[in-house]
């Protein structure tokens, strides 16, 4: 732990102008190395997507929870989103496998992405701005119960967030990728976010795919990856390779977690209240609790 204190002491940069802990940067430096050591051979590949979510899970469980509000997760995003886009810009549009035509569809995505991610988190940060403003007005006042964390009483359906430290309406969970609280005041955005994200990864996945491996036609122009095996003989495009299958697993991801939002407002309720449920349900659901821990939010 005190090596780790050591390491998150915020460097200073140009006499102190700008501070940047450590755990921010290491995102920087790991993806891409990552991706270089994975694009080496298939068992190298495997290897790397096995082993990283454990590492990720081994750094957050040891040292990254005790940070109040770590940077590493969003810088994760932010790196990965740059690092995939410059590889599918720079290697696989080269290639010229792809239509100028569906290469304006994949930048559209990932500019509407970006753009529904940044609002989410703008939204948030100004809904816990408002909160924690109005906590320092009225402490223990207004109409509500009273949070028994930050005394202050809040609508009937928000839940307090020790990370935000305030209470969110319509609390869901605080998004570590998105490193800010998705509540009612931003879900609109974060679904947004989610859909042109999601489409944005496996779209550019099956593009780069098509482009490294021999393809074959499924319907008009949508081709399908066929024979991946000489991908591994040149770096870049053996990277392009690596890139596009974790491209296609965020993706997955991320789709998964829509239709899961889009099952919740089905539902009438939030994930958090769903949560709370299944905490007092007879069932033991400590996998399902453990595994969504690794992958995203916490709850
Ligand atoms: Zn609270
Ligand atoms: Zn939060």
């Amino acid at each position: 732990m005190s090596f780790w204190e050591k390491l998150r002491k915020p460097c200073s940069l140009r006499g102190g102008a700008k501070q940047i802990s450590v755990d921010a940067v290491i995102p920087l430096f790991a993806i891409p190395t990552l991706a270089v050591i994975a694009a080496q051979a298939f068992l190298w590949t495997l290897f790397i997507f096995l082993a990283t979510p454990i590492l990720v899970y081994y750094l957050h469980h040891n040292f990254l929870r005790f940070l109040l509000r770590t940077k590493f997760f969003l810088m994760w995003t932010i790196t990965s989103v740059l690092f995939l886009m410059i590889i599918f810009e720079v290697s696989v549009v080269p290639l010229l496998e792809i239509l100028p035509e569906e290469n304006l569809i994949f930048i559209v995505c990932v500019v509407g992405g970006i753009w529904c991610g940044y609002e989410t988190k703008l939204k948030a940060d100004c809904g816990t701005q408002e909160s924690a403003l109005i906590q320092g007005l009225e402490l223990g006042e207004g109409s509500g119960e009273l949070c028994t964390t930050c005394r202050r009483r809040a609508p009937s359906r928000a839940y307090h967030c020790r990370l935000c430290q305030t209470c969110i309406l319509n609390r869901e969970y605080h998004c570590r990728w998105l490193d800010c609280c998705i509540g009612s005041s931003n879900l609109r955005w974060y679904l947004f976010c989610l859909f042109f994200s999601a489409f944005a990864f496996i779209y550019g996945s099956n593009l780069t795919m098509t482009s490294v491996c021999h393809p074959f036609i499924l319907i008009g122009t949508i081709l399908l990856p066929d024979d991946c095996s000489d991908v591994y003989y040149e770096l870049d495009i053996a990277l392009c390779f690596v890139s596009s299958l974790y491209s296609l697993l965020v993706g997955m991801v991320l789709l998964c977690y829509f239709l899961y939002h889009l099952w919740l407002i089905y539902l009438g309720t939030t994930s958090n209240e769903r949560r709370l449920l299944l905490a007092e349900s007879p069932y033991d659901h400590e996998m399902v609790k453990n595994v969504s821990r690794l992958f995203c939010c916490k709850t």
